[in-house]
């Protein structure tokens, strides 16, 4: 076949065109970008863990964050307590829903999320060279002087007992037995111990001290009646880089919280921001909290919150989110009493962040799982939860379970 030769240069100049065109395809800044906001990723070789379940954007020099569904009624009686609400995956009766396959991403009444109570799996562990240890996170427990018995000695049962190094319990009061066990590692805030905003905004603001005196990498807040995983809390914390700005947290309203603006402005605006429940649990890197530090530390954070008129956990969400415009990281792996515990499915239960039990509305609202101890003697489930995590473990200082159950055994075995 005879072909000219105006005809081959005509083909080779067509072929180079195709060329040009595939190589320009595979620039990767002509792709169009998926918007993450300034969001911080998950470090590429660590396995990912929370996930945000709304989305940021930003107008008029704050965050406005949207919510997943139309801005409702928040759920439980938070209120009354200066906490409000209920996650965003919850039902009309304060309900967990449990989520489907860990890896997929679906969508839940409009935004895309992926998140589930499982952690996703892929290459595993941090990444090697800078390796998270438990002794870089700072784990506050906030308390009062009436709780110490109920409630912080079980803690020291079962998780503190594993963390006593980098746990600090922020009381309201002095207690030398509670002293012999946690040494100076228990914090007399000398703030009151009423249940009002300012009592626990000063408890705060002593936390954020703190932690920003310890050199730690992370601080993490916790209630008193909060289980922490520990190996979960390493494995999601090793997930970002403490420099980076890092708010983690279970949002309490399924929608932004409104307050008037008064710390930017005269009070005329409004501001609109997502905070982290305080009673689930949050972690925030050193990076962040630094930068937190003209609106929290040394006492600005009593005069913050006093400001904005909103109580502890809401005042860190509105500098985060509303001062210093960082989104928070939703994540669905800390849990408080507000959502019901029962929900949680079983087998992700120990994969868990944090966990929580009762109220005072429902005592049993306790997560639901089986194993060392019925529920007459764990009501909490803490118990239990310990002895799945440390089959080896026993109970308080020296205590075995033998005590608590007439049983010829001692501790988890
Ligand atoms: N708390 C406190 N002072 C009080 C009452 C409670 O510091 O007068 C602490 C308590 O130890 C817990 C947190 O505040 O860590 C939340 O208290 P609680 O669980 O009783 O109430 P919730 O807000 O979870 O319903
Ligand atoms: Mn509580």
């Amino acid at each position: 076949m005879h072909v000219s030769r105006v005809g081959i240069s005509k083909l080779c100049f067509l072929l180079s065109l195709a060329f040009c065109a595939f190589l320009l395809l595979l620039i990767p800044g002509l792709q169009p970008s998926q918007r993450h906001g300034d969001l911080p990723q998950p470090r590429p070789h660590a396995r990912t863990t929370g996930s945000r379940t709304g989305t940021a954007s930003r107008r008029s020099g704050y965050t406005v964050a949207v919510p997943l569904k139309p801005p409702g009624k928040p759920h439980g009686s938070a209120a009354s307590r200066g906490r409000a609400g209920e996650p965003e995956n919850s039902d009309a009766n304060g309900s967990v829903r449990p989520v489907g396959n860990p890896l997929s991403t679906r969508k839940q009444n409009g935004p895309l999320i992926r998140d589930s109570y499982h952690y996703p799996t892929g290459p595993t562990g941090p990444h090697p060279r800078d390796q998270l240890n438990l002794r870089d996170i700072f784990i506050a427990v906030k308390t009062t002087r009436k709780y110490h018995k109920s409630r912080v000695d079980l803690l020291f049962q079962t998780w503190v007992s594993r963390a006593k190094e980098q746990t600090f319990i922020f009381t309201d009061g002095e207690d030398k037995e509670l002293r012999n066990k946690a040494g100076d590692n228990i914090i007399n805030t000398n703030c009151s111990a009423a249940h009002t905003r300012q009592a626990l905004c000063c408890k705060m603001s002593v936390e954020y001290d703190k932690f920003i005196e310890s050199q730690k990498k992370w601080f993490c807040h916790v209630d008193d009646d909060n289980y922490v995983i520990l190996p979960s809390l390493l494995l999601l914390l090793s997930s970002y880089s403490h420099t980076q700005d890092v708010y983690l947290g279970r949002p309490s309203l399924d929608h932004p919280i409104e307050a008037a603006e008064r710390v930017k402005s005269d009070g005329s605006t409004s501001v609109k921001f997502w905070f982290a429940t305080g009673g689930a649990g949050f972690c925030i890197s050193r990076g962040l909290a630094l930068k937190m530090s003209p609106w929290a530390s040394l006492g600005n954070f009593i005069s913050t919150a006093e400001k904005i008129r909103l109580p502890d956990d809401c005042t860190i969400g509105y500098i985060i989110e509303a001062l210093l415009e960082v989104p928070m990281t939703h994540t669905q792996l800390f849990h408080s009493h507000l959502e019901n515990l029962q929900r949680l499915p079983t087998e992700t239960v120990l994969r868990q962040v944090t966990l929580s039990y009762g109220g005072y509305e429902n005592r049993r609202n306790v997560v639901s799982i089986g194993g060392g101890f019925s529920l007459a003697e764990d009501p909490s489930r803490f118990k239990t939860v310990h002895c799945l995590l440390y089959p080896e473990s026993t109970f308080g200082d020296g205590q075995a379970r033998s005590e608590l159950t007439l049983s010829i055994q001692a501790g988890c075995v």
